[in-house]
């Protein structure tokens, strides 16, 4: 059992909450002195909980940052020094306008009943805020919203953010706007912006009707064919509500395979609700993120299995080997366990799914390279000698822990791998993504009162 804080999902008050196992899942318990006890399921499945539970690490948090007036953390601190987590991914709300009225929304300032649109000057400020922070400066954004391409000013912003020195800049989009024009996806490149976060919620019109109130499915599909005439990746980010659309995962990442030269992965939402909402409805549509590995697990008929899944902060070595190997601090990736979990997955030819740990040993290998970080740091006097003998035992130790015989055909996974980590550059990127895909699965999307989805 795990004593933990929480909201109360009424009056938003800080309580009290116990994590705790039961019939083979972790439910969540906490009570609100006037609004009573609210109990639900906290991960689908115990077993995978405590597996994942052991990679929980305290990051470095952000340094001189503002401060909680009450002791009231998260409610009125901003990013106090109870965060553990630095800036990962900024993600900037640049407008609540939207070019579409799903019936579900709660966020657009149609049914919001204000308008919220920071200026170009306070963009620039919060970017500014973001590149000085301290210990980790940080070096990608998300611009989102609404929709944000309704913002005629987009493109200024975007050239903005990359003269400003952003490395990844990524829009979170419903596609509308990219499926009228291929000349604006030209334009979205050519003004520095990296990916493409595509709203897109099944194969099929069904989903679609659910959610957004008709079949945006054509749209979806004409806003990638236009991405891919204008170079520009996309991440599929489906939001799954069981009885909706979770029994189209499978499907879904087959859809990415089949378009894998365009189409880099499928970043999955589950629901999760916020405010009064009806128990039984709760039950019936909750899904949490072993619920969404399972379902992944049957429909790709064991192809993407459970255990093939790690959290988010199992890649921590890599940023411990970057910190030795540069002389700057970089961004860790130390978030919750339990928030989000991912798989890497080569497609071959044949659209075959194959999961890197099926010819990597990854548990083997990210404990050598937490080794090799420590060896390097501790001779960090003789830094050039330690940092060129620590690339080449990293060269041996990566070729030792990847089983050749079962490596897909066509691939030297060592060699990509070691590039990867070597230069970190766009080029190195695409190498590694050409047929490589990420299946990522994250606690992301609210549900206020009786409402779902962004
Ligand atoms: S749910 Fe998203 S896409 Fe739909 S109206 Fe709201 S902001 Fe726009
Ligand atoms: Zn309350
Ligand atoms: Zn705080």
């Amino acid at each position: 059992m795990k004593v933990t804080k929480s909201l109360c999902p009424e009056c938003h008050d800080l309580i009290e909450a116990v994590i705790f196992e039961e019939h083979g899942k972790m439910h969540i318990e906490k009570t609100c002195r006037v609004h009573g006890t609210y109990r639900d399921i906290y991960w689908g499945d115990a077993r995978l909980y405590h597996r994942f539970a052991k990679y929980l690490h305290n990051g470095c948090g952000v340094a001189d940052n503002t401060t909680s007036n009450n002791g009231r953390c998260p409610q009125d601190c901003g990013i106090c020094g109870e965060h553990k987590t630095s800036t990962i991914l900024a993600n900037i709300d640049i407008t609540n306008r939207c070019n579409q009225q799903c019936p579900i929304c709660f966020a657009n300032a149609t049914v919001s009943g204000y308008l919220y649109e920071p200026t170009m000057e306070l963009i620039r400020g919060m970017m500014e805020g973001l590149k000085n922070q301290e210990p980790v400066k940080c070096h990608a954004l998300q611009f989102s919203a609404g929709e944000p391409t309704v913002r005629e000013d987009l493109f200024q912003i975007i050239r903005m953010a990359k003269e400003m020195g952003f490395k990844h800049i990524q829009l979170a989009t419903n596609g509308k706007k990219l499926a009228n024009d291929v000349e604006y996806c030209r334009n979205l490149i050519e003004s520095g912006l990296k990916t493409v976060y595509l709203q897109f919620d099944g194969i099929t019109p069904e989903p679609y009707i659910a959610t957004r109130g008709f079949n945006t499915l054509p749209e979806k599909l004409k806003a990638i064919q236009n991405c891919r005439e204008a170079e520009m990746p996309i991440d599929l980010v489906p939001t799954v509500v069981r009885g909706i659309n979770d029994h189209q995962l499978g499907d879904m990442i087959r859809f990415v395979a089949d378009n894998i030269d365009i189409i880099k992965g499928l970043n999955i939402r589950t629901v999760s609700f916020a405010g009064r909402i009806n128990a039984a409805q709760r039950i019936r549509q909750r899904i949490t993120i072993p619920d969404v590995m399972k379902n992944i697990e049957d429909q790709t008929d064991g192809m993407i299995a459970m255990d093939d899944f790690y959290p988010v902060p199992f890649i921590l070595p890599l940023s411990h080997l970057a910190d030795v190997m540069s002389d700057i601090h970089n961004v860790q990736f130390s978030v919750n366990p339990h928030c989000g979990s991912g798989a890497y997955i080569y497609v071959d030819e044949k659209k075959n799914l194959i999961p890197v740990k099926r010819f990597v040993d990854v548990e083997g290998l990210f404990e050598y390279i937490d080794e090799l970080a420590i060896e390097v740091g501790a001779a960090n006097h003789l830094k050039t000698y330690f940092r060129w003998k620590g690339l080449k035992k990293l060269s041996r130790g990566i070729k030792q822990h990847v089983d050749t015989s079962r490596v897909p055909e066509g691939i030297d996974f060592a060699k990509m791998f070691l590039n990867l980590l070597k230069d970190r550059s766009g080029d190195s990127t695409k190498v590694f993504h050409k047929r490589m895909m990420l299946v990522g699965i994250m606690h992301f999307r609210n549900c206020s009162k009786n409402q779902l989805f962004c």
